[in-house]
């Protein structure tokens, strides 16, 4: 029973004489060990809302939800639900739509709606049906990422066709009436619509 009495008021003496394992903060500036998982960043510009963040992460942070008449995706960040586990930014398709930060981690607080972020992006819609197809900035990073191969599939045909204008406006807005025809592939179809395009018409 002596010994350990005396072991333990050793560690006491040596804990009192040591500086502490842990930092001082908030008292004085934490810096990060390097690839450290904090906050995750959005970059806006190499984000194009395919939703795979949204896929991949475990409790549910992201969620998106398109809004067909305003012609929207709204995709929402709860960062009160992040783990910081870095599957978003592990599976990001561009590889730079996000970026967990290693200087922001300090996002406590009593306000949780302050931890939520939005963000907006135009989607594509099935002129035809309605479906939605995706947002214009994911089909036009899938068509810069493939290339000249892009052009093997009709429905970057359209987003060419929208950029370059090849047709006139007469031409690109016309309406789509009961059966589909060959010029309707111009207008923004989905996979489906097409194979009813291309079954009636090729
Ligand atoms: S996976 Fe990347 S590009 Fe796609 S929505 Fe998430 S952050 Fe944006
Ligand atoms: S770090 Fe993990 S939990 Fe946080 S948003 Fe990304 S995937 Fe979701």
């Amino acid at each position: 029973m002596r010994y350990p009495k005396l072991r333990e008021l050793k560690e006491a003496v040596i804990s009192l004489l040591t500086p502490a394992y842990t930092t001082r903060f908030p008292a004085v500036d934490h810096v990060p060990f390097e690839n450290f998982r904090g906050k995750p960043v959005v970059d806006e510009e190499n984000c194009v809302g395919c939703e795979t963040c949204a896929n991949v992460c475990p409790p549910n942070a992201i969620t998106f939800t398109d809004d067909t008449e305003k012609r929207v995706r709204i995709m929402r960040r709860d960062y009160g639900k992040c783990i910081f586990c870095g599957q978003c930014q592990e599976h990001c398709i561009t590889g730079k739509g996000v970026k967990l930060s290693d200087k922001i981690f300090d996002i406590a607080g009593t306000d949780r709606s302050v931890v939520v972020e939005y963000q907006e992006k135009e989607l594509l819609i099935c002129k035809n049906c309605g479906a939605v197809i995706t947002t214009r900035e994911h089909i036009e990073f899938l068509h810069r990422k493939l290339g000249p191969k892009a052009f093997s599939s009709v429905l970057n045909l359209n987003v060419l066709n929208d950029r370059l204008k090849l047709a006139d406006d007469s031409d690109t807005e016309v309406e789509i009436k009961d059966g589909l025809k060959r010029k309707d592939m111009f207008n923004i179809l989905c996979p489906n619509c097409l194979r009813l395009v291309l079954v009636k018409y090729l």
